[in-house]
């Protein structure tokens, strides 16, 4: 058979399938022979991997024991296992108005017991799983603080005759994920080996590895044919995790190659404005300021600089923890640009924040003479317009707005340099699409330097990955006049405490905040609100006391009043809602409380903390929370691993403030999009790469990625060709960029 033909062959007439089976597998999204040889086995059962009961039980028990010391545990108790055990026995009890849960008692002879729990259609489970089945489950596993081991819905299988003999004689099982359709399709783990195995007699031949031998073995990359047939029926436990690294690498790899492509696009096509590195409006500035610049704001101000005078358009990522001193950074690099006759926008995620950075940069550069106007969508009609007036005429110089400074084409005179604040607000701005609506102010074949700015410190492996087509700079070190902020956990119990606490900072002349959670509807009954208790807290607990309140319904620029008061002092206490999360920068503002702070998510918590220790004073963060964290959520206890994950965010808080730390822990808790703003991180859904556990492949998958764009002959003309063909078929043909 021609291989075409071959390919596209369709299911139905594979032996094992028929049309049935064909249209449940289509809904999976499988269609031709090659989407069913890349229909992964989800887990392995070997005894290798398989855990018996007894030491899962010893493995979870000192995974909690870790937990009640004062440290972080490794988080593995979110890991999912795979366990073979025998339904001894159905347990229900009636929960909440004859609300039924279905427990089954697990046992393996290890003299250790674990329990499913069905919370819903109990009585098809319980004919599914009767009692004396034996049974495969994947899951993760909760221990109570008795040492119960529960999964609630986990995956489950049948363990049927025939694998338990092979099991017991030692062969290592793949188990594949059956959903719904599949399963009344009769579409079992057992038929879908059958059906593997002559698909891959028949079809594995019309996979072609794209990556030479050559390439293969200086990367040592299992072959691509080789890998699949492997995950599929692996002989030893190495072939699976071999021939996993070749498709984590590959995924990861064309991700990187297309970034890489696109950089070296802009790199090739565009120049950057050639401005050299002396700037004598930045002394001046620099003489002006009543401080010293750190270390590192002056590494990356070098790196900058250096950028600017090499000719080639700069695409930089600039991380630094709140209150580190990217403004300042930002400002200093931008006057460079100003002196040489060009305009230099600066875009913030908010009107507040727009709005602070045209005061802060306005005040700094007072005596330089450099106009500075705002652009910003709650701006008048009357001053927006003349905003836009001073940006084509090119009176203005420094130009500070929101979204508004893109969103639409705005002519800009000369527009040099664009800077892009707490850039994890956006999600991922792509230089392209920020550029098509500037550029042209410069000429054709020039385009502005770009500096993105962010205070969500993003773990490396991660950074690279998103962001793979800038270069990064860190800021580490903090300003020195910095005392570390002292955070302290206290219980509801200890409010009183905490308050007279708040009392005596504020009795020696400092401010406080006392921050609650976001006022939801849904969740009214159960949250204190910020409004009660701004009732309660500024007529009783703290009477005579000046208190204000900050919260999401006011309008931005009564917010802006308020904070404005209390900067002003006219206040002693911010009774706030997350509103103050972003952008204010109150110096004297010493302690900052957090009630309920069990329900904030942990960059969060450190964004909150960071509005306070900006002064020269000593400044503290208390996280009062619940005392057993025995809050509910919407009517529903909270799982045992909500409640540790709680308690490790507030640990973690109490125990560094390093951004970075706490960044790798929040990633180990949340996960990647969320971590960067759930699903406007613009990554793709990775399907084989892991980006907490597999920042090795990553890095080395980049660095392969970005050689080869920039030095192509290091490849055969047929390497080459091999991997486009590849690249298009996994980022489009109409993918424009090529290699060489
Ligand atoms: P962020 O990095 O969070 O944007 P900012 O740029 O707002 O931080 O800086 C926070 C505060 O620190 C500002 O008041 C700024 O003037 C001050 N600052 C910046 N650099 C230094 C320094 N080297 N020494 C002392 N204070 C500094
Ligand atoms: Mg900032």
């Amino acid at each position: 058979m021609p291989e075409s033909k071959k390919d596209t062959l369709p299911l139905q007439y594979i032996k094992g399938i028929g049309p049935q089976r064909a249209q449940a597998l289509a809904k999976e999204g499988i269609q031709t022979p090659v989407d069913m040889l890349f229909y992964l086995p989800r887990t392995y059962v070997t005894h290798l991997l398989v855990p018996t009961l007894a030491s899962l039980n010893i493995t979870l028990r000192k995974q909690m024991q870790a937990f009640d010391e004062n440290s972080v545990p490794n988080l593995s108790y979110q890991q999912e296992y795979t366990i073979i055990a025998q339904v001894v026995l159905h347990k229900e009890h009636v929960y909440r108005f004859n609300k039924k849960l279905l427990l089954l008692e697990l046992s393996d002879g290890s003299g250790s017991k674990a329990y499913i729990r069905f919370w819903s259609y109990t009585e098809f489970y319980k004919k599914l799983y009767p009692e004396g089945s034996t049974i495969i489950l994947n899951g993760k596993p909760q221990m109570d603080t008795f040492g119960k081991i529960s999964f609630d819905h986990p995956d489950i299988q049948k363990f049927d005759f025939e694998d338990q003999t092979d099991y017991n004689a030692g062969a290592i099982l793949p188990i594949y994920k059956l959903n719904e359709k599949l399963v009344k399709a009769h579409i079992t783990t057992r038929i879908l080996r059958k059906i593997l195995q002559s698909v891959i007699e028949t079809h594995l031949d019309t996979i072609k590895d794209y990556f030479s031998q050559k390439f293969r073995e200086k990367y040592s990359l299992r072959e691509l044919r080789d890998s699949i047939k492997h995950l599929h029926f692996p002989q030893k436990i190495e072939d699976v995790e071999l021939s996993k690294h070749r498709l984590k690498f590959d995924e990861i790899f064309f991700y990187e190659l297309n970034l890489a492509l696109k950089n070296k696009v802009v790199l090739d096509e565009k120049k950057g404005l050639l401005i050299p590195p002396k700037s004598l409006l930045a002394r001046t500035l620099l003489e002006q300021l009543d401080f010293e610049l750190t270390g590192d704001q002056k590494k990356v101000i070098r790196e900058i600089v250096a950028d600017f005078e090499s000719g080639k358009p700069m695409n930089r990522l600039l991380q630094g923890d709140v209150g580190s001193g990217k403004t300042i950074v930002a400002l200093l690099t931008m006057l460079s640009i100003v002196e040489h006759g060009y305009q230099v926008a600066i875009m913030a995620p908010t009107e507040v924040l727009a709005e602070q950075h045209f005061h802060t940069i306005s005040k700094l550069v007072e005596g330089l003479d450099i106009p500075v106007t705002t652009l910003t969508g709650g701006q008048k009609s009357s001053i927006r317009k003349e905003s836009l007036q001073k940006i084509e005429s090119g009176e203005a110089k420094i130009i500070i707005g929101t979204h508004a400074l893109f969103a639409t084409k705005i002519n800009y005179h000369k527009l040099g340099y664009v800077i892009i604040d707490e850039q994890h607000k956006f999600g991922v701005v792509q230089r392209a699409d920020l550029i098509a609506n500037s550029s042209e102010s410069l000429g054709n074949d020039l385009i502005p330097h770009v500096l993105v700015m962010s205070a969500t410190p993003i773990p490396r492996t991660l950074s690279l990955t998103i962001y793979g087509e800038l270069d990064v700079s860190i800021i580490k070190e903090m300003p020195k006049n910095r005392k570390q902020i002292v955070t302290k956990i206290a219980s509801d119990s200890q409010l009183k405490q905490v308050f007279d606490f708040v009392k005596k900072k504020i009795d020696a002349g400092e401010q406080a905040y006392i921050v609650y959670p976001l006022v939801e509807k849904s969740e009214k009954m159960l949250l204190k609100s910020a409004i009660e208790h701004y009732e309660l807290l500024s007529d009783e607990v703290f009477q005579g006391y000046k208190c204000g309140l900050l919260h999401g319904q006011l309008k931005w620029q009564e917010k802006e009043e308020v904070m404005k008061a209390f900067l002003d002092r006219e206040y002693q206490i911010l009774i706030a809602t997350t509103v103050i999360e972003v952008g204010i920068d109150v110096p004297n503002a010493s302690v900052m409380i957090i009630e309920n702070s069990e329900r904030f998510g942990l960059s969060q918590l450190h964004q909150l903390r960071g509005r306070v220790g900006r002064g020269t004073s000593q400044s503290y963060c208390i996280l009062v929370s619940n005392d057993k964290l025995t809050y509910e959520i919407k009517g529903k206890p909270l799982k045992e691993d909500e409640k540790r994950a709680a308690v490790i965010r507030l640990k973690t808080m109490e125990r560094t403030t390093d951004g970075f730390e706490i960044a790798e822990v929040d990633l180990k808790l949340r996960g990647p999009g969320d971590l960067l703003g759930t699903r406007q991180s613009g990554l793709p859904d990775f399907k084989y790469i892991d980006l907490i556990t597999d920042g090795e492949i990553i890095t080395q998958a980049r660095k392969i990625a970005f050689d080869i764009a920039l030095n192509p002959s290091t490849l055969t003309p047929i390497e080459r060709e091999q991997i486009m063909t590849e690249f298009s078929k996994r980022y489009g043909a109409e993918n424009f960029y090529r290699i060489a």
